[in-house]
């Protein structure tokens, strides 16, 4: 069996995996980094609040200890006529493969960082840190869309330049095409956070769009529209959502338009019952407006595990387990204060339980895939620093805010 992206989606079944390779089975794991960042963390890790190795999972030490081989490359392409796929150069043959291998955000040059995957955000952490530790280094970054990635991701980092005393250092500036910041969500919501970002000098520029960055000696130079002169700035930052990664088109397997491959509820590939995928890289039969976040994702990992387990065992006397979204998938965006934004369809509410039950959430369910020695730290600046109860309230451990 290859296993073709270690996404959010990917881990229960990593998790389950000795199973499988106890039963006479080869697994393979293909991934390009050693570590799977949890989205749901990375905002407040650039924003100072939790360390790099409190928001990722070891995909290799998974790996090593269900005896999955771990290939660390990119899957370079998928044949799904001849059942393989092409990793670091050579061609890996599979009886079954699951594919998790996420989204990208739509139109982003490669002179851009992308939010997705997310250890691509390592730049950016880089910039900051450089910012944080010489007072003469001064940075100016741009963040193409104020979605919910965009606008969590500048809350964070404007908020830990302020509080190091440091905003004058580095420049942000959020650009949207859109007329208001997190335009998806209730306009309350969206005031809230743009008076925040606003106190803090990023400076928004709304209903406005981006030209592709062009490297100009040493730094990179943005036109936005109606602006008379470019932006000349060191980072640019293409939050712009999600698109399928190209990988799938070419694959043999049937795509929708915009080239997501077609799922059933069960999570097998439409006509290819060799094949399951899961998270933000599949579109599930029956749901049309799923939104590619990873409350979604999570959830439907464990779908993913029990069906490759059934699958392997060719089992007919179970049912094969069906994938059911949540209705409302919550969120809570951190907001680089002690106060979190929690947001559910219209309705929204920022405060400090929502900060402390976001915190709750994302520190349990990442210590579940975090080896047992490892204890589930955050540097808290916000008063949450007590070590998790042993046992969680089932219904807090899988409550669907925040991924
Ligand atoms: C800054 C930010 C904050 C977010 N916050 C939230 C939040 O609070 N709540 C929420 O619900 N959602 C949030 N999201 C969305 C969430 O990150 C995604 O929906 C989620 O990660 C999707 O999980 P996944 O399982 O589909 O794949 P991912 O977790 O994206 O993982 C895909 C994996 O596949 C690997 N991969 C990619 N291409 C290949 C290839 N060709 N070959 C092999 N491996 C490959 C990648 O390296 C990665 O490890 C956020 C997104 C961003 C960018």
């Amino acid at each position: 069996m290859v296993l073709v992206g270690g996404g959010h989606a990917m881990l229960p079944s990593l998790q389950a995996a000795r199973q499988w390779t106890d039963a006479g089975h080869e697994v393979t794991l293909v991934n390009p980094g050693r570590f799977l960042y949890y989205s749901g963390m990375v905002p407040e890790y650039l924003g100072g609040v939790y360390r790099e190795e409190d928001v990722r999972i070891d995909l290799q030490a998974l790996c090593a200890t269900a005896n999955v081989r771990f290939v660390e490359a990119r899957a370079a392409a998928l044949d799904a006529k001849r059942q393989r796929v092409q990793a670091g150069g050579t061609w890996l043959p599979y009886d079954l493969a699951a594919l998790d291998i996420g989204a990208v955000p739509p139109g982003r040059p490669q002179t851009a960082l992308p939010t997705k995957p997310l250890h691509g955000l390592q730049a950016l952490a880089a910039s900051v840190q450089a910012v944080l530790h010489d007072a003469r280094t001064t940075r100016h970054l741009v963040m193409v869309g104020a979605g919910a990635a965009g606008v969590e991701l500048t809350l964070n980092l404007s908020a830990r330049l302020h509080r190091a005393g440091k905003a004058s250092q580095m420049k942000l500036t959020l650009v949207d095409q859109a007329d208001r910041v997190l335009p998806r969500f209730p306009v309350g919501a969206s005031r809230y956070a743009a008076r925040m970002l606003r106190q803090r000098g990023v400076r928004l520029h709304l209903g406005t769009t981006v030209s592709p960055p062009r490297p100009d000696e040493g730094a990179l130079r943005v036109a936005l529209s109606g602006a008379a002169e470019d932006l000349v700035v060191d980072d640019v930052v293409w939050a712009t959502g999600a698109t399928a990664p190209p990988l799938l088109q070419d694959s043999g397997l049937p795509c929708t338009a915009n080239g997501f491959v077609r799922v059933d509820p069960q999570l097998q590939v439409h006509g290819h019952p060799a094949v399951f995928a899961a998270g933000d890289c599949a579109k599930v039969e029956g749901y049309a407006d799923l939104a590619r976040i990873g409350v979604h994702a999570v959830k439907q990992g464990p779908v993913l595990r029990d069906n490759i387990t059934h699958a392997l065992h060719e089992r007919k006397d179970t049912a094969r387990k069906t994938f059911r979204p949540y209705p409302v998938a919550p969120l809570i965006l951190s907001t680089g204060t002690p106060r979190g934004l929690w947001i559910a369809g219209p309705l929204w509410i920022a405060g400090t339980p929502m900060l402390r039950l976001k915190h709750y959430v994302d520190r349990s369910w990442i210590q579940s895939y975090q080896p047992s020695d490892t204890p589930a730290r955050g540097l808290d600046l916000w008063d949450a620093r007590a070590p998790l109860p042993k046992a969680l309230p089932s219904a807090v451990q899988h409550a669907p805010v925040s991924a």
